[in-house]
Parts: structure tokens; sequence; C-alpha cells
């Protein structure tokens, strides 16, 4: 069974291959979908036009839809090393409520520990959304 602590190492993991060399800010992500016992990682992927960098929770939420189709996501740890830590940013929560329920849990976390734990619905509480089809 998947542990926090798995989500977390992955996290770290992704963190150390961060391709982050305008901004020195290296985040990593790993996302756990509900019912399944996989994790799927991302890192941010920043580029010479800064608008076409990818932060590591959507690079994470990607790689997840990529290989797995639609999943609803139990919980998502991000690992930044930035005093105060950062939690997803507005792009990235909006990406993340596609596949969120209210009670997600995100976590933040440094290089040794889970530092704080969110709802969604507390960091976003008021999503976009389109009726599907
Ligand atoms: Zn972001």
């Amino acid at each position: 069974m998947i542990s926090l602590e798995q989500a977390h190492a992955l996290a770290l993991e992704c963190r150390g291959r961060a391709y982050c060399r305008y901004s020195g800010f290296a985040v990593g992500a790993a996302i756990k979908p509900y019912g399944e016992e996989r994790l799927f990682g991302g890192c941010n992927v920043e580029n010479a036009s800064y608008g076409a960098t990818i932060c590591a929770e959507r690079a994470a939420v990607f790689s997840m839809v990529s290989a797995m189709g639609r999943r609803e996501i139990e919980y998502v740890v991000v690992a930044t090393d930035a005093d105060p830590l950062a939690v997803p940013c507005a792009a990235c929560l909006q990406v993340l409520a596609e596949f969120s329920r209210p009670d997600t849990m995100v976590y933040i976390a440094d290089s040794e520990a889970v530092r704080h734990e969110y709802r969604f619905e507390e960091l976003l509480p008021y999503p976009f959304t389109l009726k599907q089809v």
C-alpha cells in the first residue's frame, strides 16, 4: 500500500529533476489517484519563453491522465525548499480542480517532512467549472 512517505519521496525525487534555470525555484509534486496503488510525479519545467513554463503540479496531473485517463485525485504532495513553503499557484489549483474532490488533500512539504495539509476546497473553494458533455 502506498504511503504518504512514499509520495513525499517521489515529490522530492522529482524536485531534484526540476528544470528551473531561470528562477532557481525547484518544485516536485506527486499525485495519488483514488483507488490506485500508483503515484505520478512531476517537476517544474521552465522555458526561455516564460509563459511556456509548466509547474510541477500540472506536470504530475498530466502524467496521471496520460497514463490512466481521468482519475480522481486522493492527494497531492508538493515539495519545495522555499521559505515560506509554497502552495500550488492559481493555474495549478484550477487544473487540480478538474480531477479533485472537495476533500482531496494537498500536502505541502520541505525536504524533511510534510509541514502543512489542506483540503482542496480550502485552497480553491470556487473553481471554474463547465457542464461536461
Ligand atoms: Zn502552478
